[in-house]
C-alpha cells in the first residue's frame, strides 16, 4: 500500500508512464534515460530503473546491472554528442546525501571546462584516519559483511 502511494505520487514513475514529458534519450525493458531538468551542464542525463526503487539500498544486483550496463554507451555518446571534455557520474542516496527524487537515478553530468560552476570537492582527514583506525574500520565492515552473506 506504502510502495503504491509512493509510485503514484513519484515524478520519475510519472515520466516513465508518459503522464508527464521528459526528454528520453534511451529506453529499453528495464531502463530509461531522460535529460535531467535542471541542465546543471549540458546534456545532464538521469538514468533510472523503470521499477520504483528508492535508492541504492533498495537495489538488488539485477536491478544495478541493468541501470549500469548501459552507462558507458550513454556516457560515450554524450561525450560525443556534446563534445564533453570529461563527466562526473553521481549517485545520492537518502536527504542528507542530497538525494530529492526518491526513485533511484544515476546523474551523468559532462564537464567542459575546469572553471564551471560545478564543485565536487572531497575534503581530506587522513591525519584523523592513521593505519590502526583505518584496519579498526575496516575490520568492523568486513565483521558486518561476512555476517549479512
Ligand atoms: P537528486 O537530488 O535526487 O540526486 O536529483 C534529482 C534530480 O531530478 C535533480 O537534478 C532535478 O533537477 C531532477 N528533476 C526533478 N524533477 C524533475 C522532472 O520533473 N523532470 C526531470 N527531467 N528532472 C527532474
Ligand atoms: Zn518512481
Amino acid at each position: 500500500m506504502e510502495e503504491d502511494t509512493a509510485m503514484e505520487s513519484c515524478i520519475f514513475c510519472k515520466i516513465i508512464n508518459q503522464e508527464i514529458p521528459g526528454h528520453v534519450i534511451y529506453e529499453d525493458e528495464h531502463v530509461l534515460a531522460f535529460l535531467d531538468i535542471s541542465q546543471t551542464t549540458k546534456g545532464h542525463t538521469l538514468v533510472i530503473p523503470k521499477k520504483h526503487v528508492e535508492n541504492v539500498f533498495e537495489m538488488n544486483e539485477t536491478d544495478m546491472t541493468q541501470v549500469f550496463s548501459v552507462v558507458p554507451k550513454l556516457a560515450n555518446s554524450l561525450r560525443e554528442t556534446f563534445k564533453a571534455a570529461g563527466m562526473n557520474i553521481i549517485n545520492n542516496n537518502d536527504k542528507v546525501a542530497g538525494q530529492t527524487v526518491f526513485h533511484y537515478h544515476v546523474h551523468l553530468i559532462p564537464r567542459y571546462h575546469m572553471t564551471d560552476t560545478i564543485k565536487i570537492q572531497f575534503s581530506n582527514h587522513m591525519d584523523s584516519y592513521p593505519p590502526e583506525k583505518l584496519r579498526t574500520l575496516k575490520d568492523e565492515v568486513k565483521n558486518n559483511l561476512t555476517a549479512n552473506g
